[in-house]
């Protein structure tokens, strides 16, 4: 057994279980407070779901994802693999009781956008916060971002996405398809509205962002142990220790379980059960696209974003039910390179890169933040589905109060762990 408790001898060790962006930027700001923390993953930090994502940091998005009336569109979700939404009907059963809480959490649409854009409003003062730090800072633009629609029914079909933005205070920018392409020139002309986002960043290398902040936290004394968790052992005051897949036990003074869309098996294991399932996206990285665009781009009808990186093109997107351990269906990334086909003047799709990832999603959009209700050493940080990049940092930020016993400084009690067992 390791010992990493402070047995009052120095600062209070943390466990963080899950080296995604969430995880990594917990260690970071626990790190500032004076905590000594560890990483605990079995793969290396942030090479999972938040390697891939669009890049899109984005304050003004506070629309949840299920919304009144779309119980419709179920039918076209079990018949349509390559749709921009799918369920694998071998999975169909699997999900269906996520995908009811779902439909239901659709009635509490104005609480769950207020209580997100209470979480995301300064996303990017709290990414800012680090990124000098680790040398970061080049990876973050400030251009804005883009929804685009190809039809005026489109474009109205958003209108509520428009109008909770600008009720949480965020400038939203109506524009025609000719101002479109000014700002826009390599999108095609049938694009007949857009919206824009100003006050939007976003990451050009989510992968390397990832890395620099990791880096950050190991040159500071942060360590990793290259393991999975498998268990946890309990004692009168809280949890005592952690068991990893390599036979250890490794006993810290806090645990904070931040393991994205595997987040719900070591929730349960705590006496938490979590409605948690993984929405299955996929990218391709076009790396000599033969043009450029200048802020992550949201194609309404299509349901799928470009972003410029380092890396290339990126075109990312969808919504895939199929589980944890399901082989990827290629065929949907391969989807993604017809429409670039579709939407850009001309486009370059040779040498494309594709990859699958797993957004971990809570029937009600909103992450899981806070204290556990069971054991006063545990927090948890995970569920934050299409926007944990947008939420990394700021999650890091609350995790931190949680821990240190401070007032957070937004109320966390919608984001807490109970609320689907209450
Ligand atoms: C196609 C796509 C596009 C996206 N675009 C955007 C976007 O533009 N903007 C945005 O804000 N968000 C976006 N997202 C969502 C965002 O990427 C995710 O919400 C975010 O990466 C989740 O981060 P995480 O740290 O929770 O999870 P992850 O990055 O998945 O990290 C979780 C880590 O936990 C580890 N783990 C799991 N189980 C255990 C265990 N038992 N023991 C130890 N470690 C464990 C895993 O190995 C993994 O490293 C997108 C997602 C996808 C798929």
């Amino acid at each position: 057994m390791t010992d990493h408790q402070s047995q009052g001898q120095s600062k209070p060790h943390v466990a963080i279980i899950g080296a995604g962006i969430v995880g990594i930027c917990s260690a970071a700001f626990l790190q500032r407070e004076g905590y000594r923390v560890t990483l605990i993953d079995a793969e290396d930090p942030g090479t999972m779901t938040s390697f891939g994502n669009a890049g899109a940091i984005s304050p003004h998005s506070v629309t949840p994802m299920a919304l009144p009336g779309i119980w419709k569109n179920v039918p076209r979700w079990l018949l349509d693999p390559l749709g921009p939404l799918a369920v694998r009907m071998d999975y169909a059963a699997k999900a269906t009781p996520w995908l009811i809480k779902f439909m239901a959490a659709a009635k509490s649409y104005e609480a769950q956008a207020a209580a997100l854009a209470s979480l995301h409003r300064p996303v990017r003062e709290a990414y800012l916060e680090l990124t000098g730090d680790a040398g970061a800072s080049h990876l973050l633009k400030q251009t804005g971002s883009l929804s685009v629609y190809e039809t005026e029914a489109g474009f109205q079909g958003d209108v509520l996405m428009r109008e909770l933005s600008r009720r949480h205070g965020h400038t939203v920018e109506e524009l025609t398809g000719d101002e479109l392409r000014q700002l826009e020139p390599a999108l095609g002309p049938q694009f007949v509205r857009a919206t824009y986002f100003p006050d939007s960043t976003h990451c050009i290398n989510p992968g390397d962002l990832c890395q620099r902040l990791v880096a950050m936290v190991f040159a500071a004394g942060g360590e990793h142990i290259r393991a999975k968790v498998t268990g946890f052992e309990t004692g009168a005051d809280g949890v005592t220790a952690l068991r990893t897949d390599d036979g250890q036990r490794h006993a810290f003074d806090h645990f904070v379980v931040s393991a994205g869309a595997w987040s719900h098996r070591l929730s349960a294991q705590l006496g938490e059960p979590f409605p948690l399932e993984s929405e299955r996206g996929y990218h391709m990285v076009l790396p000599h696209p033969g043009f450029e665009t200048s802020r992550p781009i949201s194609f309404g009808e299509r349901k799928f974003m470009c972003t410029m990186m380092e890396p290339g093109l990126r075109l990312a997107g969808t919504v895939e039910f199929a589980g944890l351990e399901a082989d990827p269906n290629w065929g949907r990334a391969d989807k993604l390179l017809d429409h670039a086909r579709q939407i850009f003047r001309t486009v370059d799709v040779g040498d494309a890169k594709p990859w699958m990832g797993q957004r971990p999603s809570t029937p009600d959009s909103m992450p899981v933040i806070g204290r556990s209700k069971k054991h006063a050493n545990v927090a948890y940080a995970f569920g934050h589905g299409h926007l944990g990049l947008t939420g990394g940092a700021i999650t890091g930020q609350h995790i931190t109060s949680v821990i240190a016993g401070r007032e957070p400084a937004i109320d966390l009690s919608p984001f807490s762990i109970d609320r689907f067992s209450r």
